[in-house]
C-alpha cells in the first residue's frame, strides 16, 4: 500500500513574473527553517530581488538539525527524520518542482533514500499489525537538514542573515512619502523596513509573544507585534497545541534492541498518535558499524512533566532509564560515552515540537495575513491545513506565502 503525507502538488511559482516596478520592493522573511527558505527560493525564482531572511539562531534549518553522535562521520537528524511516504523521491521532487533557477543542475536533487518496514514492538510484544502496515522512508547518509541546505539554502544564502533575532514587528505604518509598511526591529536595536513581511516563526514563539505572564527568560527571546495581533489570531494561537518533545541518541556497544519499540500500548498510540515514546534503531538500513539507539518522546509525560525542568544531563539519564525499563537494564550495560540530548522545548527560538491537529477554523486563521493591506503574511508548518507538523507542509506554506507576497506587490 502506497502512502504519502505530502501535498499532491505545490503552488506554482512562474519564472520571472514580477514587473519592473514590483521587483524593487523589499520583502523580509523572519526565520530560516524549511518554510522561510522555500519562501526565499520561490521569490528568487519569480524575479524578486530584494529579499532578506532574518534568522535568530546561528544556523539555518530550524527544526531540521543534524548532529554527529560519535567521533566518526555518521550524521543523524535530531529534528525531522522521516519523509513519511513509501515514495520519498516523489515527495522531495514535488517539493522542488518548478523552483529551478538558471544554471541549476537537474541531478542536484538526487539523494539516496531507504524505504523500510521496521519490526514493531509494544514493550516486549511484537506487533504483526504495525509491522505489516507501517512503511517509512528516510535518508541513507544525508539528512533532512543537509538536503535543505544543499537544495534550497545554497541558492539563497546571500539573502540569509544568521544571528539576527527579530524582537518586534511594527506593521500598519503609514505609507507616506515612500515609507515602508513594516518596520522590523532586531534584538540589537537595528531597524529594517519592508513592503511585505513573511513571518515563519514557530507557533511556540507566537504563543510566547501573546503570553501575558512572560517570564524574563522567555521575554528576552520572544517577539512582539505592534499593534498587538488581532484577537481572532490570538485565540487561534492559544487553541492549537505545540507540545514539548525531545530526542536522545545513545551509542551502544551491542544492538540489543529491535527496530522500533513503543513504550505506549497500541491502544494509547491509536487513540492519540501524536503522544508517544519510541526507542528505535537510528542507524537501521544505513550500513554503518555504529549502534545508535534513539529515544523520541513527544507530547506525553516523558517529554513534558517528567522531563520538564531537568538539566540536559538529567534528561539523558531519564531517557536511559526508559531504555533500561524496556530492555532489562541493557542500556546502562552497553552505553558508550554520554547520551546526546536535543530538547526542542528548550530551544529559545522554537519552544516545542510540532503542532497537533485542532479545529480547522483556528488553523485557517493562523494562515491569514494581517495589516491594513495584508502586508504581514504568516507561513510555517502550523499554517498548513492538511500537512501541518511536516516538512513538506512547511515547504508548501513557504511557497504559498511567496505567491501571496508577489500578489500583494502587484496590487
Ligand atoms: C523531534 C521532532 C521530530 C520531527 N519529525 C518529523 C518527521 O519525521 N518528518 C516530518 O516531516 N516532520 C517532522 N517534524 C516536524 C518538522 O521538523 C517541522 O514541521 C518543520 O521543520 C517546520 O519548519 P518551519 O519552517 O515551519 O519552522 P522552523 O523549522 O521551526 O523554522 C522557524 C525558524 O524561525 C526562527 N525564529 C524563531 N524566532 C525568531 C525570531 N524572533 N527572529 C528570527 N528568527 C526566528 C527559528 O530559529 C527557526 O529557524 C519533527 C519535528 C520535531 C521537533
Amino acid at each position: 500500500m502506497q502512502h504519502h503525507f505530502c501535498p499532491k502538488s505545490f503552488p506554482s511559482t512562474p519564472k520571472d513574473i514580477i514587473s519592473d516596478e514590483s521587483r524593487r520592493k523589499q520583502i523580509v522573511i523572519v526565520g530560516a527553517g524549511a518554510s522561510g527558505l522555500f519562501a526565499a527560493l520561490s521569490l528568487k525564482r519569480m524575479g524578486v530581488v530584494n529579499v532578506t531572511v532574518l534568522e535568530a539562531s546561528n544556523d539555518i534549518g530550524g527544526r531540521l538539525k543534524a548532529v554527529r553522535p560519535t567521533s566518526s562521520d555518521l550524521t543523524l537528524d535530531v529534528g525531522a527524520e522521516w519523509i513519511h511516504s513509501t515514495d520519498g523521491s516523489r515527495v522531495l521532487n514535488s517539493m522542488m518542482e518548478g523552483l529551478a533557477l538558471d544554471g541549476d543542475n537537474d541531478e542536484s536533487n538526487k539523494v539516496e533514500l531507504i524505504t523500510y518496514q521496521p519490526k514493531w514492538y509494544f514493550g516486549k510484544r511484537r506487533s504483526k499489525l504495525m509491522t505489516t502496515i507501517y512503511k517509512e522512508t528516510k535518508f541513507k547518509s544525508a539528512t533532512w537538514y543537509s538536503w535543505l541546505k544543499d537544495n534550497v539554502y545554497e541558492k539563497v544564502k546571500d539573502n540569509v542573515e544568521l544571528n539576527s533575532p527579530v524582537s518586534e514587528i511594527r506593521y500598519n505604518n503609514k505609507q507616506e512619502g515612500g515609507e515602508k509598511a513594516v518596520e522590523v526591529v532586531l534584538a540589537n536595536g537595528e531597524i529594517r523596513t519592508a513592503d511585505v513581511l513573511i513571518c515563519t516563526v514557530p507557533l511556540g514563539i507566537l504563543k510566547q509573544s501573546i503570553a501575558k505572564d512572560r517570564t524574563s527568560a522567555s521575554a528576552s527571546a520572544s517577539l512582539q507585534f505592534n499593534p498587538a495581533l488581532p484577537i481572532k489570531l490570538q485565540e487561534a494561537i492559544h487553541a492549537i497545541d505545540m507540545p514539548p518533545g525531545l530526542r536522545v541518541l545513545f551509542q551502544m556497544k551491542e544492538k540489543f534492541y529491535p527496530d522500533l519499540t513503543s513504550a505506549n500500548s497500541l491502544f494509547t498510540l491509536l487513540c492519540n498518535p501524536n503522544e508517544m515514546t519510541l526507542a528505535y534503531d537510528a542507524t537501521l538500513g544505513k550500513d554503518r558499524e555504529e549502534n545508535i539507539l534513539a529515544v523520541v518522546a513527544i507530547g506525553n509525560e516523558h517529554a513534558g512533566k517528567r522531563f520538564g525542568g531537568m538539566s540536559t544531563c538529567e534528561v539523558g539519564k531519564e531517557a536511559l532509564r526508559i531504555v533500561d525499563d524496556l530492555f532489562d537494564g541493557q542500556g546502562t550495560v552497553n552505553l558508550i560515552g554520554e547520551p546526546l540530548v536535543q530538547d526542542w522545548s528548550e530551544e529559545p527560538f522554537i519552544r516545542g515540537t510540532y503542532t497537533f491537529p485542532g479545529s480547522n477554523r483556528h488553523r485557517r486563521t493562523l494562515g491569514q495575513s494581517i495589516g491594513e493591506s495584508g502586508q504581514v503574511i504568516f507561513a510555517g508548518e502550523h499554517t498548513s491545513m492538511k500537512y501541518h507538523s511536516l516538512v513538506p507542509g512547511a515547504a508548501y506554506e513557504g511557497r504559498r506565502a511567496a505567491l501571496d507576497a508577489v500578489g500583494m506587490m502587484a496590487d
